[in-house]
C-alpha cells in the first residue's frame, strides 16, 4: 500500500528537493514540510559569496529563496510549517513531534542539515558571528558595509569565502588557522598550500599554526588575543570552524546517530518509513564502499529527491551512488573538488595559480584515481569525476591527463 502522507523535517535544500521529488514521482497524498527557520527554503552558497559583495543591498531572502510561498503551498500542495522546529520522533507511533503536537506520518524524510559550530565566546559580545543562515549573512554583511576590520577564525571554505569578499571590498582581513596548513582534511596538504597561496596573493593575512586564546571587547568585539599573547584589532569576527549535524532533537528516538544519521546505501535509517538526506545523513556510498557524510550542495539536492522516492516506494528503492562534488569561489577563482581527498599520493599536474591561472591535481589510492581538484578548470573537472565513477585506474588517469596535455607532472606529496 502506498503511503498516504509524507512528512519532511528540515525546510532547506534537501527538504525542498524531497517534496519536489515526491510530487514528481506522482505522489498525491498529504505532504508536510516542517522547518525550524521562519524563512522559505533558500539557497546557502550565495550567502558567503555574492551576497557579501559590495553591491546595493536587496531583499536578500527573496533573492536566495528557491520558490515562492504560493508555488510551495498551492502549486506543490505542501502543508508548510515554518518557524516550528521538530522536537522529537516517535518511530513506534510514527509521529513527528513539534512540542505538544504530534504530526503523524506513513513515510518521513529527515533533512535537518547541520548547525555552525561555535567557540566559547563572552556572552553578549556583539560583532562575533557564524555563517550558516540568511540571518547570519545579513549581520556579517552589515559589518562589512561598515568597513569592519575582519578576523576569520578557521581557514575552511566558508571562512575563506568571507575573507575573499571582505578583501574584494578593500578591507583589512586576517584568517587564523590552528593547523599548519589550511584545508588539510578537505583537499590534503599539497593543495591546502596552493589554496592558502590564493589568500596571500590577494592581500589576506593568513596565519597558520595559530590558536585563539580569547575575544575581548566592551559590548562589541575589539580584539582577538592569540595563543602567543599577541592581539589583533577586530570589529568583526567570523567563526568558520565547521558544522555539526542537527540531530539533538532525535535523542531517544532509536535512530542511530554517529556524526549524523546512520543510513544504509538507500538512505534508509532502519526505522520503518524513515529516510534521511543531505548534510545530516551518513550513508554507505557504494563507489568508495565506505560511509560518508557530505556537506555539499549537489549531494544534498540529489539525496533529498531520492530519499523521498525511496520512502514512498521502498520495494523499488535504489542506492545513492555518487562521486562527491563541491565548489568554492575565492577572489574570482573557482575551486572544484571531486571524489575523496584520503589519498596515498597527490599529484599536482599543473599549478599556474601565481598568475590566477589553472591548477589541476589528481589523488591516488592504491592503483585507483579517487579524487581530483581544479582551480579555474571547469571544463575538466566533470570529466575527471566521470573517470572516478568508472573506477579508473591511476594509469588510466595519467593517460587521460597526457591526452588532454595537462601540465608537466611533478609529485608534490606522498
Ligand atoms: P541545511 O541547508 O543545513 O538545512 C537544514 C534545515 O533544517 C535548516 O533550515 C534548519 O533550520 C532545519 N532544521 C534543523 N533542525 C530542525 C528541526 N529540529 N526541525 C525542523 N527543521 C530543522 N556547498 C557547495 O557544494 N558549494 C558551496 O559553495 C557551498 N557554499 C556554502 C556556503 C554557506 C554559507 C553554507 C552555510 C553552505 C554552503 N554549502 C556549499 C553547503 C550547502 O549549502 C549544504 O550542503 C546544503 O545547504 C545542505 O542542505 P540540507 O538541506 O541538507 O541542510
Amino acid at each position: 500500500m502506498s503511503p498516504g502522507n509524507l512528512v519532511v523535517v528540515g525546510a532547506s535544500l534537501a527538504g525542498l528537493r524531497a517534496v519536489e521529488g515526491a510530487r514528481k514521482a506522482g505522489f498525491d497524498g498529504t505532504l508536510t514540510l516542517i522547518g525550524a527557520e521562519r524563512h522559505l527554503p533558500y539557497d546557502r552558497p550565495p550567502l558567503s559569496k555574492a551576497f557579501l559583495d559590495d553591491h546595493p543591498a536587496e531583499a536578500v531572502v527573496e533573492t536566495t529563496a528557491f520558490r515562492t510561498e504560493q508555488a510551495l503551498r498551492h502549486d506543490l500542495g505542501v502543508d508548510l510549517r515554518l518557524g516550528t522546529p521538530a522536537t522529537g520522533l516517535d518511530t513506534r507511533r510514527k509521529e513527528v513531534l513539534i512540542g505538544d503536537e504530534a504530526v503523524p506520518y506513513d513515510a518521513a524524510v529527515i533533512a535537518t542539515g547541520a548547525h555552525a559550530r561555535t567557540l566559547p565566546t563572552p556572552p553578549g559580545l556583539a560583532g562575533v558571528h557564524t555563517l550558516r543562515t540568511v540571518d547570519d549573512a545579513i549581520a556579517v554583511r552589515a559589518a562589512l558595509d561598515a568597513g569592519a576590520r575582519t578576523v576569520v577564525i578557521g581557514a575552511g571554505f566558508i571562512g575563506s569565502e568571507v575573507a575573499s569578499s571582505a578583501r574584494k571590498r578593500g578591507l583589512e582581513v586576517t584568517v587564523l588557522e590552528a593547523l599548519p596548513t589550511p584545508l588539510v582534511r578537505a583537499v590534503g596538504e599539497a593543495l591546502g598550500e596552493v589554496c592558502g597561496g590564493l589568500h596571500r596573493r590577494h592581500g589576506t593575512d593568513l596565519r597558520c599554526g595559530v590558536g585563539v586564546r580569547s575575544l575581548e571587547g566592551h559590548e562589541r568585539v575589539e580584539r582577538v588575543v592569540l595563543s602567543d599573547g599577541s592581539t589583533l584589532p577586530a570589529d568583526l569576527v567570523v567563526l568558520g570552524v565547521g558544522a555539526v549535524p542537527a540531530t539533538d532533537w532525535l535523542a531517544g528516538s532509536g535512530i542511530t546517530l554517529e556524526d549524523g544519521i546512520v543510513c544504509d546505501s538507500h538512505l534508509f535509517t532502519g526505522a520503518e518509513g524513515v529516510y534521511a538526506a543531505g548534510d545530516v545523513a551518513r550513508w554507505h556510498n557504494p563507489v568508495f564502499d565506505r560511509p560518508m557524510r557530505l556537506e555539499h550542495w549537489t549531494s544534498a539536492a540529489e539525496q533529498g529527491s531520492l530519499a523521498a522516492r525511496n520512502a514512498l516506494d521502498p520495494t523499488a528503492s535504489t542506492a545513492y551512488v555518487t562521486v562527491p562534488y563541491f565548489w568554492s569561489d575565492w577572489y574570482d577563482q573557482r575551486i572544484q573538488f571531486v571524489g575523496s581527498p584520503q589519498a596515498d599520493e597527490t599529484l599536482v599536474l599543473e599549478d599556474d595559480t601565481e598568475r590566477d591561472g589553472r591548477c589541476v591535481a589528481l589523488y591516488r589510492e592504491g592503483d585507483r584515481l579517487i579524487g581530483a581538484l581544479s582551480i579555474n578548470g571547469q571544463s575538466l573537472i566533470m570529466k575527471l569525476r566521470a573517470l572516478i565513477r568508472k573506477r579508473a585506474t591511476w594509469a588510466d588517469a595519467l593517460a587521460f591527463a597526457e591526452q588532454r596535455r595537462i601540465g608537466g607532472p611533478s609529485t608534490l606529496s606522498r
